[in-house]
């Protein structure tokens, strides 16, 4: 089975929001994300997929049904939910600036990529803040429920007002994204 490289993730804007995995799949299905399953955690997309995003220049090439020999297509799969928050940092990860006094945080990231953390320290001026509240410029997650689009490289796609709007509606939490290569 394919495997994507880069995906979109959708994740809760609070990191601490959990729900459980049939849960989330049957709110998926009753807004049309998903279409047929191919294991407990991987879907083809459904049918309102492409009205859901906005696929930037010539993408539509993108192929949407699985393909012969492994090749690229996109999918959605929906990983168990941890009962920590899981880190997700992308391999271009763009380093946050410390909220106080701007300093990059490198460190952090090899800190989170062992073990989230709910408060982090800037080595530089000692200023507390949660990893959650700094400017990742959408190239980490920090999460314990998420949903992955896969194949989908920074920017190629975005997911419109429509659908997060559904999203929250049937989730009653709000969601933002990010774009990780693994
Ligand atoms: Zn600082």
């Amino acid at each position: 089975m394919f495997t994507a490289k880069y995906s979109l993730l959708l994740h809760p804007i609070d990191a601490d929001y959990f729900l459980a995995h049939q849960d989330l799949i049957q709110h998926l299905n009753n807004i049309g994300l998903l279409g047929q399953a191919r294991s407990e955690t991987r879907f083809d997309v459904g049918e309102q997929f492409l009205s859901y995003f906005c696929f930037m220049g010539c993408s539509p090439n993108i192929e949407l049904e699985p393909q012969e020999n492994d090749q690229p297509y996109c999918y959605i799969n929906i990983p168990q939910p941890s009962l920590q928050v899981q880190s997700i940092i992308s391999k271009n990860v763009k380093l946050p600036r410390c909220l106080h006094c701007k300093a990059e945080q490198s460190q952090l990231v090899r800190q989170l990529v062992e073990q989230y953390q709910n408060e982090v320290i800037c080595p530089e001026c000692s200023h507390t803040f949660s990893p959650n509240k700094v400017n990742w410029r959408k190239t980490a997650v920090f999460a314990k429920t998420w949903i992955e689009v896969g194949n989908i490289y920074e920017a190629e796609a975005i997911p419109n007002a429509q659908f997060l709007t559904q999203l929250e509606e049937a989730t009653q939490t709000q969601w933002k994204y990010a774009y990780i290569r693994f």
